[in-house]
C-alpha cells in the first residue's frame, strides 16, 4: 500500500481550510506555525504531525 503516501493535507483547524502543503507518512513535525491562507480566518496554527504508521 502506497497510493496514499502523498494525500496528507494539513488543515486549519479553526476554518477547514486546506493548506498547499502535505506530508508523507514517516513525517514528524513539531512547534512548526503557519497562518491559515482562508481570506476571513488568518489565524496562526501550529502544525503537528506525528507518525501514523504504528505497527
Ligand atoms: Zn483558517
Amino acid at each position: 500500500m502506497h497510493s496514499n503516501d502523498w494525500d496528507n493535507k494539513v488543515k486549519c483547524p479553526y476554518c477547514g481550510y486546506e493548506m498547499p502543503l502535505t506530508y508523507e507518512k514517516d513525517a514528524n513535525c513539531k512547534g512548526v506555525f503557519v497562518r491559515c491562507k482562508g481570506r476571513k480566518c488568518k489565524k496562526i496554527f501550529e502544525i503537528i504531525i506525528e507518525k501514523t504508521n504504528v505497527k
